[in-house]
């Protein structure tokens, strides 16, 4: 039993919910999915979703909750984080918007609403460092990732910009991995190091 909780307090919580419990059937694992509204819950976590959604309310909400040290703890540990769209945003270093109150548990800067200054939302077939074929990636109102430190691995770029990169435990996707069917995303920062079962 895996258990994996969603930060719940503002943004797409039932996508990611559904997406982790079709990525844990697919590797024969059962999950169980708690929401997190309060502090409290994320110690009870093996592992961490961070929604899409808006990433001004989220930080405000979650610091409010006393959730934000929390998440923290949990990354220093070593523990799996996916952290989507507003998602990276919040778990980003630096935000390029002082509304938002990072977390810092990935060494990139972000910023807010890059491609949403261009293009409001647009799905591409990305292509994704590991995968045999692209990942159908849907981007809202997207950040682009700035800056990454040395540590971190770039998974998948989009015209030049990064748009998927690993620090340690922790995903982040500029893109929503939780809208589509295709649990790929999911699988790497959950499943990775488990068969698939035939
Ligand atoms: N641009 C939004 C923000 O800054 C994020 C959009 C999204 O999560 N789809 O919070």
């Amino acid at each position: 039993m895996l258990r994996a909780g969603v930060v719940a307090v503002q943004g797409d919580v039932s996508e990611h919910a559904a997406a982790i419990r079709r990525a844990g059937a697919a590797h024969g694992k059962d999950v169980d999915v708690v929401e997190i509204r309060q502090s409290g819950t994320v110690p009870e976590c093996d592992v961490l979703l961070l929604p899409g959604g808006e990433s001004t309310a989220i930080s405000r909400l979650l610091s409010r909750e006393g959730i934000d040290v929390e998440i923290r703890d949990h990354v220093a540990a070593g523990n799996p984080v996916l952290a989507t769209c507003a998602g990276l945003i919040v778990a980003a270093s630096d935000a390029n918007d002082d509304r938002v109150d990072t977390l810092d548990l990935v060494d990139a800067t972000v910023d807010r609403n890059a491609f949403g200054r261009q293009v409001d939302s647009f799905e591409a077939p990305l292509p994704v460092a590991g995968f045999d074929e692209p990942f159908p990636a849907v981007f809202i109102r997207a950040p682009v990732i700035d800056e990454v430190g040395d540590g971190v691995e770039m998974l998948a770029t989009w015209e030049g910009d990064p748009v998927a990169i690993r620090d340690g435990p922790v995903i982040g996707t500029a893109f929503h991995p939780e809208l589509t069917a295709d649990s790929r995303i999911h699988d790497l920062a959950f499943f990775e190091d488990v068969a698939v079962e035939a």
